[in-house]
């Protein structure tokens, strides 16, 4: 693995601009699945760190997550170079209320040993109604806790609701299911984004679960524009979500060759020939449906 000594010399993965001005690298890491085992820890700080050392400085974490493990995972992996990374945590529903958000974002601050969280985002929409949540945020951002706050899981009728409360317009992005296989989002919430200057992050853009994998990786299509490439099926996945410049996706790998992969998909351009292929094995929707969530 590269030593972090390299970082300065990372080339830099590119950026989008979030409705405050704000640049957010367009490829991250995401950790779910990390902080479960003290075993597999070194690893996982190993991995996070090679992939800065790669240039990608945006890292998707959870208080979810490991129960708190991921963030420390991350706190070790960002220690000697907070600056340079772009660190999203998200709260759960049920702590989203006016007081519990700010004492769950306070708990995250203190497992990432940091004193501010770039993207704070509110996990999915639970019970707690959303005026509480994006008061809590505000309160979080005009104390710097957080320097800007979103949704996850949110489809356009929630958007609307959070977008219409005070504040609520401040939203930066918004976390969904998108990959592949699961292209619903194309007919009304990414137009919605856009039109807003909002950016979706997609999670999840390689694999969401074995069986999908399989899919998307044996699919024939995927596999001849693969090869003609040069590339994997996975590449192949991920330069699909990131073909759109205000598109932001946050890939968890774990071993070093995914890692590497995933940071060589930017320099991989789909053809417009590629696309239509793609759009044959995985159709985009043709009506509204409902928002698909893990
Ligand atoms: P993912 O990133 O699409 O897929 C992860 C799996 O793909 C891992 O098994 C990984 O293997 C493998 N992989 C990664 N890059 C690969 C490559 N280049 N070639 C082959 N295999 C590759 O799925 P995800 O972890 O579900 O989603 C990514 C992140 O999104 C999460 O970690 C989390 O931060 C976030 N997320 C958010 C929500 C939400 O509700 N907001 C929900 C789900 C996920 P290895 O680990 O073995 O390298």
């Amino acid at each position: 693995m590269k030593e972090a000594t390299q970082l300065n010399h990372a080339p830099k993965v590119r950026t989008t601009p979030l409705p405050s001005g704000r640049a957010i690298p367009v490829l991250g890491q995401g950790t779910w699945r990390m902080g479960e085992e003290p075993a597999r820890r070194q690893a996982e700080v190993a991995a996070l760190r090679y992939g800065f050392d790669l240039g990608m400085n945006l890292i998707d974490t959870a208080e979810m997550y490991g129960e708190g493990g991921a963030e420390e995972v991350v706190a070790e992996a960002i220690a000697d170079r907070r600056e340079e990374v772009f660190v999203v945590s998200k709260v759960y529903p049920h702590n989203a209320t006016r007081r519990g958000a700010i004492e769950a974002c306070e708990r995250s601050l203190r497992r990432l040993k940091t004193d501010y969280i770039d993207l704070y985002l509110l996990h999915w929409r639970g019970d707690v109604s959303l005026a509480e949540t994006v008061e809590a945020f505000q309160q979080l951002k005009e104390t710097g806790k957080i320097l800007e706050h979103g949704v996850s899981n949110f489809d356009v009728s929630d958007m609307d609701e959070w977008m219409a409360l005070l504040g609520g317009d401040e939203v930066a992005s918004n976390q969904v299911l998108y990959n592949l296989a699961h292209r619903g989002i194309e007919f009304e919430l990414i137009p919605w984004s856009r039109e807003r200057r909002i950016p979706i992050m997609a999670y999840s853009p390689v694999a969401p679960n074995a069986q999908v994998q399989k899919k998307m990786f044996n699919d024939r299509n995927v596999k001849s524009i693969a090869a003609e490439h040069g590339a994997t099926p996975a590449q192949i996945a991920l330069a699909w979500v990131l073909r759109e410049p205000d598109i932001i996706a946050i890939p968890k790998a774990s071993r070093p060759e995914h890692i590497r992969a995933n940071r060589e998909t930017l320099d991989i351009k789909l053809t417009v020939d590629d696309l239509a292929k793609l759009d044959k094995s995985f159709p985009p929707p043709k009506r509204k449906v409902s928002l698909e969530m893990l």
